[in-house]
């Protein structure tokens, strides 16, 4: 494989082909230096406290122009690429892109001009709250009440799981305003970080990460705090999640690049039986089994983002590319960490926080379960799409 840049891995005859355009081939060489010229930053976001590293990595992002990607094939090269080479760059960009999106599409002018200039230059950061302790991929039993209160809205509930909340400086938070049952009653709001009657409360999850619940006791936002129309809450955060999905899908294949590349050279230096450990039969089936995972996975999300940006029907493909992609990384990691033996194993070995990292994409934005449902659904009452059935 032909790589692009010195510490990263971008498939160059990937992004050669016809799925991609020269300004997402300019893009990947920029991604190559970006990673290159900040392996100092990648190894202190590391050790260091995720929140405060948040800010760092999105300053240097944005000081590249990389907080603001053209399209979906933009978001995945640079997810896969950053992913390849620090989980918390990676994360840093994943959940503003996830935060600037929703303003972008359904923002008012006034929304846009307060928050996204600062945001594509990594000023400033922001967060999406949507899931709940009752409501995670049921997403329509959300609970956290928003009750207008003259010309405003007092937010009382909470929210769990919320990357990036620590480091926040907007929330795009979706609450029930009540105007209809169920998903038709769910209101986006923007809730600035240090709003009163908003705490934040840190969760330590299995990958270090700023991830927190967000407790809201009597706080108030401005009726103009509303982003698109009261109602259009579900609308706001499936749109969101059905493009997001796919570029989970990109952040694992950078994941799984990674532990691939570092488990080939570890079978191609560890003496084994007079001979290296790559020379053993099994071991080189294992290695072409993850080679054909990481180009399935690789085309898979090539092409689901390649419908995106065409403006073509995008669920089904961005389910089965966030599907295969994430169950495969899951897969190549754990090979990898069984090349390694128990070296593997070692605390904060990169195999072993690969093992961390990979565990949480198959459940957020859509767990592989939800996935198989969404997929199996598109399928046409007569077969699959265009396929008479038998
Ligand atoms: C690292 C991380 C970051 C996150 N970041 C955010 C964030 O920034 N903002 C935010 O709002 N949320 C975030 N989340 C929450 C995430 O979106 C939810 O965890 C996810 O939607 C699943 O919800 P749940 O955890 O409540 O699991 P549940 O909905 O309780 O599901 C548990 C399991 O039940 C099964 N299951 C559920 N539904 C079905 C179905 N229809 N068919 C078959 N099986 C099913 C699946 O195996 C699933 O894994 C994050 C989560 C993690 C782990």
């Amino acid at each position: 494989m032909e790589r692009i840049g010195e510490r990263m891995s971008l498939d160059a005859e990937l992004v050669a082909l016809p799925f991609y355009e020269q300004p997402h081939r300019e893009l990947a060489e920029a991604l190559g230096r970006f990673c290159d010229t900040h392996a100092e930053l990648a190894a202190a976001a590391r050790t260091g406290a995720p929140e405060k590293y948040g800010a760092r990595v999105l300053r240097a992002l944005g000081a590249e122009g990389l907080l603001a990607p053209a399209d979906l094939r933009s978001l995945c090269l640079t997810r896969e690429a950053l992913a390849y080479t620090e989980d918390l760059l990676d994360f840093a960009f994943s959940i503003q892109a996830l935060a600037a999106w929703p303003i972008q599409r359904h923002g008012t002018d006034e929304q846009k001009r307060r928050w996204l200039p600062g945001m594509a230059r990594g000023e400033l950061a922001g967060a999406f709250a949507l899931s709940e302790e009752q409501a995670g991929s049921d997403v329509a039993a959300l609970a956290l009440r928003a009750v207008p209160d003259g010309a405003q809205y007092v937010l009382e509930g909470h929210k769990t799981w919320i990357a990036g909340a620590a480091g926040a400086d907007v929330f795009c938070v979706v609450a029930r305003t009540g105007d209809g049952p169920a998903a038709l009653g769910l209101t986006a709001l923007l809730v600035p970080a240090g709003t009163p009657g908003l705490r934040i409360e840190p969760i330590d999850m299995l990958a270090e990460r700023d991830i927190a619940r967000l407790e809201f006791d009597g706080c108030r936002v401005p009726a103009d705090a509303v982003l698109g129309h009261r109602g259009g809450g579900f609308v706001v955060a499936m749109e969101l999640l059905e493009r997001f999905r796919l570029t989970v899908g990109a952040a694992a294949l950078g994941f799984a690049r990674r532990a691939a590349d570092a488990a080939l050279a570890r079978a191609r230096e560890r003496a084994a039986y007079g001979r290296r450990l790559f020379d053993l039969p099994t071991v080189k089936a294992s290695f072409a089994d993850v080679e054909v995972r990481l180009n399935a996975a690789a085309l898979l999300v090539a092409r689901a983002a390649w419908e995106a940006d065409r403006g073509a029907p995008l669920a089904r493909h961005s389910s089965i590319a966030k599907l295969y992609a994430t169950e495969a990384a899951q897969q190549v990691v754990d090979t990898a960490v069984q090349m390694f033996g128990a070296a593997g194993l070692v605390h904060d070995s990169l195999p072993e926080r690969l093992y961390r990292q990979i565990r949480s994409l198959r459940i957020y934005e859509g767990a592989s379960e939800v996935q198989r449902l969404a997929i199996a659904d598109a399928l046409g009452p007569r077969g699959r799409k265009g396929t008479p059935a038998r």
